[in-house]
């Protein structure tokens, strides 16, 4: 039999610490490997696939679609694209969309979008405040705006403009403004530094303060949106709104895509030249995005993802009233953390893969969960069983 890992390890960079399986398909909340072992799938590619694998609604919509037209670049119009990009303005408090490709791209337009309008109308001003722990992509300026001393040193020089505060701390953020700030950016809820949770009223005090000083505020949802925190957007919760917003992720189930959502008065400032994607608004992948959108939208799944969710916590809260070596439960909707008393998320990680489920160890003493929104009770409570096992097992 041919060794998949063996030749990976001949031919790819070996960027990625990669679990030893072979993903071959996936249908709903399971997936299945070249040996035809199945897996529960709690990681769901990252928070990506929305609608679990091969739902027949993507499924259908990226088959005719790539069947009729893949691709043409942005030197001509699709209708994928506009039919998405009215769908993102119907259900967003923004006016206008950008596409690209990816998290870190949408991130990248966001960035120059906000300094474009510190050209513009601010004097030149173009600082950017983000937040320690804060995760945002990892090209150069994404990289800049990204939290974690570790990912950013080893590419030094970081684009300059970048100051990072700690989350949670308004007069932090108010002592890092002056006049030269035009934006901050910031997940709504913090995924890969944690799922870290914003205080009660801090997103609130964040969005005053960018009124106060006429600062942007970006908000990056691209882990937190298209349902993943229990309503559409993951500021909804919180009472605010963005000037920009930047998606990804869940946005086409699984397609590469990403968007950078704005305000009129902001979008306005790119003009023809300013900024552009070969691939952005690809045919297949705005196609996936209606799909998806409309799925979610037309049968209440975040209904379902809110029930999902409900579930979930209380079976790992009751994890938590069980086990010693479990010491909370962390996030919101379908984006969550298990918090461990010691450094074993690895090992759990491993455990539970052996048994048959998927997650990810965000941190070393933490588990993250982010199953499909139409994740099933009898899946939530399967995988609750094997993790209670597997945290058991690397504990004892
Ligand atoms: C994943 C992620 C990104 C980067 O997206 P890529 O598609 O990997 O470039 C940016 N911001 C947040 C919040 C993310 O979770």
């Amino acid at each position: 039999m041919t060794d998949w890992i063996d030749l990976e390890r001949q031919y790819l960079f070996q960027n990625y610490g990669r679990q030893p399986i072979v993903l071959e398909r996936g249908e709903g909340s399971r997936v299945r490997d070249v040996d035809g072992k199945e897996y529960l799938d709690f990681v769901g590619g990252l928070a990506v696939t929305a609608l679990g694998h091969a739902h027949p609604a993507v499924t259908q919509a990226v088959a005719e679609q790539a069947a009729r037209l893949v691709h043409v670049s942005n030197l001509y119009y699709t209708t994928p694209m506009i039919e998405l990009a009215r769908l993102l303005v119907e259900h967003s408090p923004l006016d206008r969309v950008f596409f690209c490709n990816s998290g870190a791209e949408a991130v990248e337009a966001a960035i120059k979008l906000a300094r474009r309008h510190g050209h513009d109308e601010r004097g030149g001003a173009h600082g950017v405040i983000a937040m320690e722990d804060g995760f945002h992509g990892r090209s150069l300026g994404a990289l800049a705006a990204t939290g974690t001393a570790r990912y950013r040193e080893p590419f030094a020089p970081m684009p300059p403009g970048f100051t990072h505060v700690p989350w949670n701390d308004l007069d932090a953020l108010r002592a890092a403004t002056d006049d030269g700030t035009v934006a901050v950016l910031m997940e709504p809820m913090q995924g890969e530094g944690g799922v870290n949770a914003p205080a009660e009223g801090y997103l609130r005090g964040v969005r005053d303060w960018c009124d106060e000083r006429g600062l942007l505020l970006i908000l990056d949802e691209i882990q937190t949106g298209v349902g993943r925190t229990g309503t559409l957007w993951a500021h909804e919760q919180e009472g605010v709104e963005p000037d920009i917003m930047c998606v990804a992720k869940g946005l086409a189930g699984g397609l590469p895509i990403g968007a950078v959502l704005a305000r009129e008065s902001l979008a306005r400032h790119l003009v023809p030249g300013d900024h552009g994607t070969t691939f952005g608004a690809n045919p297949v992948a705005t196609a996936a995005g209606v799909a998806v959108l409309r799925h979610i939208l037309d049968n209440d799944v975040l209904g379902a993802a809110r029930r999902a969710s409900e579930r979930l916590v209380t079976r790992l809260r009751a994890m938590e009233d069980r086990l010693p070596a479990v010491t909370g439960v962390r996030g919101r909707g379908l984006l969550l953390a298990v918090s461990l008393s010691a450094e074993v998320a690895g090992e759990v990680v491993a455990a539970c893969r052996e048994r048959g489920l998927l997650v990810n160890n965000v941190r070393p003493d933490r588990i993250r969960l982010m199953p499909a929104l139409i994740v099933e009770d009898a899946e939530i409570d399967r995988a609750c069983d094997i993790l209670e096992e597997a945290i058991r097992w690397a504990t004892s």
